[in-house]
């Protein structure tokens, strides 16, 4: 008897007992790191020459792992063995294959603060941070093991006399699973499990910033009794492993979560039949976003305040939902503003494997480059307010950035940049900042702080995004509460975490018999 779905709980660093727990976490996993790690293909260890190196990006020479690299010899071998896997695995009761989810649940509970600490050093994480990635990668093992039982017979169709049918999903097969570094263990390890758990076989290949999480996560799995040649990790090249993958006659499903520009590549590319190819690739591409905090005049500013700093600088801005932009009505503007900067001032950055702080580095020397680039544009476009500068000395740290009155059309408020910065744009009215709001290409997740029941409704039908959140931050969807996923170019708006999801990993097959 499988017990009701809860999320779990998040870390309270503010009692010293679980303060000390992960500062010795912390520690332990500091002696580990550098370890090597090898490809894993039909179970067996494959060690290349050529390495991924992953580095901490607050102390860029600290070396968290050193992991093989894939190429399309090996990338071939993945995807044959995951075919191969699949004759049998297809045929595993669903029951078995949830069995392996919640194992790999209480696992990673267990070892919990140990994967938080991995989480510090190979992306830079804030300790609250790392925590809330831990804790969503438990929540998607113990959901879908439990979304798995509900559809496992299928759903209720109509029978007539004489006439029996049946309605069941079925496994696809080979699925091809591409995540992105920002939740590095949650996003990776939901879109791992998604496809496993629904009888397909997988060939994961990592973002290259975080590989080592990755591999810690696979020997998870193996631990938890997943059968050899059922998740196949190939770490390596975007460019070279990436799309050998995608373009493989026998890919079936491709799992993608990161930016616009190489989700669209792939939709495209996946479209393209292939000599041998026997089925229509699915596609699931969850993409970037450019997401709006709204703060009506009639709103509690304490609440408008902290949505804004929690949307706009949690992970240094680095989530798809972000809340990188700021749209107030002009009564609350300069309130609001003023309130923000100083909020934002008192912020501390650091190297959280070192000290619990606000908000640590950004990912790497081409994200720092880029967000510092916007910093320049956005000094173009409108007024800095706070912030503004970087230090890549030993890590990648910029502070957070606030910008006023910028246009909503400008570079600023429409291109996704990704790091610790807001933007802020005045509205004369509500309907004018909703407007606003929808004014970009995306549809990812958004925010209203109003106390105007109208206004909210108002919001509800007209603000377009796929995750929508009144009176609080814009980020931080829990699995099962929050499913989560966007419209526009977001994405295919899979609602990872919701009880859709599953589906999108299984053909509905209809079964009819006469007697
Ligand atoms: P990214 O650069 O698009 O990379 C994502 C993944 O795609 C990585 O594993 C990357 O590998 C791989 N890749 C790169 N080129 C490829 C190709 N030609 N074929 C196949 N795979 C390829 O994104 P990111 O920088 O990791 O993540 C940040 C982006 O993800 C942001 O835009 C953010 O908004 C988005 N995101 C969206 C969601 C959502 O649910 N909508 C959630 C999280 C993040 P390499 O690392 O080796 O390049």
């Amino acid at each position: 008897m499988v017990t009701a779905y809860r999320h779990e709980p998040f870390t309270d660093f503010t009692i010293e007992e679980n303060k000390q727990a992960f500062e010795a976490a912390l520690k332990q996993v500091k002696d580990e790191l550098g370890k090597d790690y090898d490809l894993v293909v039909n179970g067996e260890r494959i060690h290349t020459e050529e390495k991924i190196v992953s580095t901490n990006p607050a102390d860029t020479k600290q070396v968290v792992g050193n992991v093989s690299k894939a190429n399309q010899e090996t990338a071939e071998q993945a995807i044959q063995s995951a075919a191969e896997a699949f004759k049998s695995w297809k045929k595993w009761d669903a029951a078995s294959r949830a069995e392996i989810l919640f194992r790999a649940a209480n696992i990673v509970r267990k070892r919990k603060h140990e994967f938080s600490a991995y989480l510090v050093y190979e992306v830079g994480k804030p300790w609250k941070e790392a925590d809330a990635d831990t804790a969503e990668a438990i929540d998607f093992l113990e959901y879908y093991g439990r979304q798995m039982l509900e559809l496992k017979d299928g759903k209720p169709v109509n029978s007539r006399d004489g006439e029996h049918n049946r309605y069941v999903y079925t496994p696809i097969g080979v699925s091809v699973v591409i995540p992105p570094w920002n939740l590095a263990f949650a996003i990776m390890a939901g879109t791992t499990i998604a496809p496993i758990v629904t009888g397909n076989t997988v060939v994961m290949k990592p973002a290259s910033n975080s590989p080592v999480i990755a591999a810690k996560f696979v020997e998870v799995l193996e631990e938890a009794g997943l059968p050899k040649g059922v998740l196949n990790f190939v770490p390596g090249s975007g460019g070279e492993v990436g799309d050998y993958l995608v373009d493989h006659p026998k890919t079936a499903l491709i799992s993608f979560t990161g930016s616009r520009e190489v989700g669209t590549r792939i939709f495209k590319r996946a479209a393209e039949i292939q000599p041998g190819q026997q089925q229509l690739k699915q596609v699931i591409a969850e993409m970037g976003g450019k997401d709006t905090v709204v703060v009506d005049n009639e709103a509690n500013l304490d609440t408008a305040v902290e949505a804004i700093i929690v949307s706009a600088f949690g992970f240094s801005g680095q989530k798809c939902s972000s809340g990188s932009r700021a749209v107030v009505h002009e009564d609350v503007y300069d309130e609001v503003l003023e309130r923000v900067k100083k909020r934002t001032e008192e912020l501390t950055v650091g190297n959280a494997s070192e000290e619990n702080v606000y908000m640590g580095p950004v990912v790497d020397q081409g994200a720092y480059d880029k967000i510092l680039g916007y910093i320049e544009i956005g000094k173009e476009e409108g007024r800095l307010v706070t912030g503004g500068k970087g230090d890549d000395s030993t890590g990648y740290f910029i502070e957070p950035t606030v910008f006023a009155d910028l246009d909503p059309n400008s570079r600023m408020q429409q291109e996704e940049i990704f790091g610790p910065v807001v933007c802020f744009t005045k509205a004369k009215d509500f309907d004018e900042a909703i407007d606003i709001a929808n004014n970009t290409e995306y549809g990812l997740t958004g925010a209203v702080i109003s106390n105007n029941r109208a206004h909210l409704d108002q919001a509800a039908a007209d603000f377009h995004v796929g995750n929508l959140y009144f009176n609080r931050n814009c980020t931080g969807a829990i699995v099962g509460y929050q499913p989560f996923g966007g419209f526009n170019m977001s994405g295919t708006d899979s609602k990872a975490g919701g009880p859709d999801y599953l589906a999108l990993h299984m053909n509905p097959k209809t079964i009819s018999e006469k007697y």
